[in-house]
């Protein structure tokens, strides 16, 4: 009995770009399916730890890649895990991954995929690149029935019963006619050595009459001795276990000995994965035991802020037949996480000390790694002495907390920052004015996660981190310009902080502007402008907001000007229309939205009108 089942949409529309926007590298389809079939044999190789009787009939683990010139198809076959109906339906076809819908907008947006068709989970619908027709018989290790699937890749698939002597999948890709090439066996044979070398299984050419030839080197990159290693083949198996198509920013391949042995092999890439912020993205490390894969999904192998880090870990001090939920509590495990973390970090410190280096992997991930900031309390000095900032000390380069120490005022107790949306709006706050004519360095902080860390980490080696509205430093700017009378100066601050009550808690005199007639700021201790932003954006109403301070710079010639006419009645409109002028300024410096946007604009423009 055969089925006929539709694609789902999205695979449909992927299918559509797969097919008709690719037109090079095209030989990218045969890495796919061997990397499937990789997997599969992986699969089986686990299975194997608990059901030994199921899969002894499987014989030795293998990839065989058979041309038929006569016929122009090319099969690939494997003898691993194969697929029951279910599964069929489920993986190839009628269920989208959950990145299918990303991948299809991306390429909308960027206009290439090639490199993005292993990082979404599309693999193997590559195979339509180069086939019209893809014919699949496979039988599922421990279960009896085998099935076909058959498609052509446009509307969908048909399923059907079939026979199969033993578990696996094999997959026949009818060429298309101007794809005749993948069954020259010279290309075939230079293909899989490129992309798939490092594969872990022999993978046989069947040449036919020739007999058969196994083209790669078929063992584990990582249990090699470095010296045998070569870059490219570093960068190869990179791909391979990252589905990523960048060249790796660090590789880092090490032995650990001691109480615990393990090997690891981990990479981090050069370009941001579109996942990094999915909390369904795929964890990066692989954890094998003695070569047989164990699990991808074992989170507790890395700590979520370095989840960007791709790669392998081996161990055979792990028991072989520990189940993945053991492994979620085992002290080998953190053990294991502990060592690999602290490498990570010491390779980063090394990686730090040239700049242009380093700022690539800061402006890829540091935005992730700052997480550890708050979440890996025992490594939260390295990590902070890590971590990279815009300053107002340079406007091109980013700054450590070490450098910005050294760059520190005599008096100065504590390192300083700010936040807000951006550095643009940022360098112009008011509120900077005085650290800017003390010469005190400010460090701009722009992530949603600076208002996060700033809260738990509050001191680095022997300075406090402070936001700069609770500096405890003299800011005050001794000088002895004209100044706003005293007695109109407290009228002026009385009245508005009449007008404003529903808005700030008062209205204050400050010596710490210089440009700016006002400027807003919050009360010592209380939540910042911008975070108290970022939760009302994220719809968590606040408890209270803070209480806000309106502060009025006496030296400014408009206050002086506004706090001489406090007795003159005829001006006292004049003077609220202008105060509020002022107020909205002030939020506008912050970054915040002004509640009447008409009333300024009108006014704004009356009193220019008026001066002119
Ligand atoms: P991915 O490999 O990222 O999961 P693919 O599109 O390459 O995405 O494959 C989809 C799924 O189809 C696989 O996850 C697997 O479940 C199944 N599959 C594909 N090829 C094989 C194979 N040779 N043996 C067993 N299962 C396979
Ligand atoms: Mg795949």
């Amino acid at each position: 009995m055969t089925d006929k089942m539709n694609f789902q949409a999205d695979v449909s529309k992927m299918l559509d770009i797969v097919v008709n926007s690719l037109y090079s590298e095209k030989q990218i389809f045969l890495r796919e399916l061997i990397s499937n079939a990789s997997d599969a044999c992986d699969k089986l190789k686990y299975m194997a730890l608990t059901h030994p009787d199921i899969t002894k009939q499987s014989g030795e683990l293998k990839i065989t890649v058979t041309p038929n010139a006569e016929a122009n198809t090319l099969t690939i076959a494997d003898n691993g895990i194969g697929m029951n109906r279910e599964d069929l339906i489920n993986h190839l076809g009628t269920i989208a991954k959950s990145g299918t819908a990303e991948f299809v907008k991306n390429v909308k947006e960027n206009g290439s995929a090639v490199d993005l068709i292993g990082q979404f989970g599309v693999g193997f619908y590559s195979a339509f690149m180069v086939a019209d027709k893809v014919e699949i018989l496979t039988r599922r290790a421990g279960e009896d029935k085998a099935y076909s699937w058959t498609s052509n890749g446009i509307d969908g698939f048909e399923i059907a019963e079939a026979e199969k002597e033993t578990n696996g999948t094999s997959i026949t890709l009818f060429l298309k006619e101007d794809q005749k090439n993948f069954t020259d066996t010279i290309y075939l044979r230079q293909i899989i050595r490129t992309y798939s070398d490092h594969i872990d299984y022999p993978i046989v050419l069947d040449l036919g009459k020739a007999g058969e030839e196994t083209v790669n080197t078929a063992s584990a990159l990582w249990a090699k001795h470095k010296s045998e290693i070569t870059q490219e083949q570093y960068k190869e198996f990179y791909h391979h276990i990252s589905k990523n198509f960048d060249d790796p920013w660090m590789t880092l391949h090490f032995k650990a000995e001691g109480n615990i042995e393990y090997t690891g092999l981990l990479y981090i890439p050069t370009v941001t994965p579109y996942d990094l912020f999915q909390p369904d993205r795929k964890q990066g490390l692989k954890l094998y035991v003695n070569r047989v894969f164990i699990s991808d999904k074992v989170e507790e192998l890395l700590p979520a802020y370095l989840r960007f880090v791709k790669g392998v870990i081996d161990s055979s001090d792990l028991p072989l037949n520990i189940s993945r939920e053991m492994l979620q509590q085992s002290p080998l495990i953190a053990k294991i996480r502990q060592g690999t973390v602290s490498r990570i970090l010491k390779e980063l410190k090394k990686r730090s000390k040239d700049y242009d280096d380093y700022i690539k992997f800061w402006n890829a991930f540091g935005i992730a790694f700052k997480e550890g900031l708050y979440e890996d309390f025992s490594n939260r000095e390295e990590i902070a002495e890590l971590s990279r900032f815009a300053s107002t000390a340079d406007a091109e380069k980013l700054t450590s907390l070490d450098e910005y120490i050294a760059r520190m005022q005599p008096e100065q107790k504590a390192v300083y920052y700010i936040t807000g949306d951006d550095v643009k709006t940022l360098v112009n706050n008011p509120q900077l004015e005085a650290f800017k004519a003390k010469n005190i360095e400010v460090l701009l902080l722009t992530d949603p996660i600076d208002e996060f860390w700033t809260q738990t980490l509050t001191k680095y080696k022997d300075f406090a981190i402070k936001h700069i509205s609770q500096a405890d430093m003299d800011l005050s700017l001794k000088r002895d310009d004209v100044k706003a009378d005293e007695g109109s100066l407290k009228k002026l601050t009385d009245m508005m902080t009449e007008l404003f009550k529903d808005e700030v808690a008062k209205v204050t005199t400050t010596d710490k502007l210089t440009k700016s007639p006002a400027s807003l700021t919050v009360e010592n201790g209380q939540m910042s402008i911008h975070l108290e932003r970022l939760m009302r954006n994220h719809q968590q109403q606040t408890a209270f907001a803070s209480s806000r301070i309106l502060e009025i710079n006496p030296y400014h010639p408009l206050i002086i000007k506004m706090a001489d006419s406090m007795d003159n009645k005829d001006k006292e409109q004049e003077i609220k229309d202008i105060s509020r002028i002022l107020l909205d300024q002030a939020k506008i410096a912050e970054g915040e939205a002004i509640t009447d946007s008409s009333f300024f604009s009108e006014k704004l423009s009356e009193y220019i009108l008026k001066a002119m």
